[in-house]
């Protein structure tokens, strides 16, 4: 795995160039740079789009703010293909769809994960149906499905329901593969972002916080996590801390929410799917579930891009505001190293961004115009 070890491979696809020590022959894709460890075969086609390797970013004027010694970083899944973590297991998924000589993928989806299928379908030369919640998806998300060539049908009704039909439909009829995370290549798919934190930090880190909605990726990481330790790739294991919003929390409350709402439309699920497997990571792991209010989301989502530079969609935003809540409380000793997973990217959901009221100040074309506002406080901050 080339792009673990930090060592330069060939890429026997590409012809020979002269290489020194430390050319960098750039990022394959997770299939090609995680092939060791996912279940692909010689006849698994080799798609990608370049997915994985998302940055790592220091927190330090975040954690500063916060106080309470904490160092977090951030795990930027907006910035994969089509703007979240969804693509690392939608290219897996997708690829044994192919393999398999499936005709037509179909999910349900709060909006990222139709942007990742209808992509990933295009470029493997599959059909896409997607089911989603009408009136309940981000402007983005709905644009791209749209864009990519995806039959888009809005129901009317919430994920959950929308799930139960794309299985029922899945189960009748073999041409037809759910890509949803009730499929175990998109896990599998969606583990190797843990490799790459252990990569980066040089072990685990002591918390990993993340958004859970129907609960796929918290399990993916623990996954991940738990062989990268046994592997020696690092020598702990994090403590996961999953976040929901308060208004759809099936896992803080124990049971299913059959009206679950939140400004934070990723995770408006309220019946999780990965309910087991996410309730073993967090118990085996020593971590907890807890609910943040659409208030301490939003509070989160402007510090991230004041404070940090990062531009991340609300439902990502529940990582952060889960951490804030537990510094505010005490729960992290000092020194703690916290990683909060940015599911999605804030481009994805404009509306949620133009929400505060924020505007441009509009002037004439002069110069003399705009050195006037060099003299005076900004107006809009
Ligand atoms: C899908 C998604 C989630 C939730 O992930 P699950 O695996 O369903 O728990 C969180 N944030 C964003 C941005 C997502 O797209």
């Amino acid at each position: 795995m080339p792009g673990y070890s930090g060592s330069v491979q060939p890429a026997h696809h590409r012809p020979r160039v002269p290489r020194r020590e430390g050319f960098f022959l750039g990022w394959r894709g997770i299939l090609s740079e995680f092939g060791e460890v996912l279940p692909i075969t010689d006849k698994t086609p080799a798609l990608t789009l370049k997915e994985g390797n998302t940055p790592l970013i220091e927190a330090a004027a975040l954690s500063r703010w916060l106080g309470g010694g904490v160092q977090i970083h951030l795990k930027y899944e907006g910035l994969n293909p089509t703007g979240s973590f969804k693509d690392r297991g939608m290219v897996l998924a997708v690829a044994k769809a192919k393999e398999e000589g499936a005709e037509t993928v179909i999910c349900a989806s709060t909006g990222n994960t139709s942007a990742s299928a209808a992509a990933y379908a295009t470029r493997a030369g599959l059909q896409c149906l997607v089911l989603i919640p009408h009136g309940k998806v981000a402007l983005g998300k709905l644009a791209q499905a749209l864009v990519y060539g995806a039959r888009v049908v809005a129901v009317e009704g919430n994920f959950d329901q929308a799930l139960a039909i794309v299985q029922e439909l899945a189960e009748a009829r073999p041409e037809i593969i759910l890509v949803n995370s009730v499929n175990p290549y998109r896990l599998e798919g969606q583990k190797t972002a843990a490799y790459e934190v252990c990569r980066d930090l040089g072990d685990a880190p002591d918390y990993l916080a993340i958004p859970v909605g129907n609960a796929g990726n918290i399990s993916a990481y623990w996954k991940g996590f738990c062989e990268c330790f046994d592997q020696g790739r690092s020598r702990r294991r994090p403590r996961m801390l999953g976040f929901q919003a308060a208004g759809a929390a099936p896992l803080v409350e124990g049971r299913t929410v059959e009206r679950p709402e939140t400004i934070a439309t990723a995770i408006r699920i309220g019946r999780p799917v990965n309910r087991e497997r996410a309730t073993r990571a967090v118990g085996d792991s020593g971590g907890l579930f807890a609910a943040v209010t659409d208030k301490e989301i939003l509070e989160a989502y402007w510090a991230l891009a004041e404070h940090e530079g990062v531009f991340a969609e609300p439902a990502s935003a529940a990582a952060v505001a889960g951490v804030i809540q537990l510094v505010r409380r005490g729960y992290f000793p000092a020194g703690s190293r916290v990683v909060c997973v940015l599911t999605g990217n804030g481009l994805k959901d404009p509306d949620t961004a133009m929400r505060k009221g924020a505007e441009p100040l509009i002037l004439p074309a002069r110069l003399d115009a705009i050195e006037s506002i060099l003299q005076r406080e900004p107006a809009h901050v």
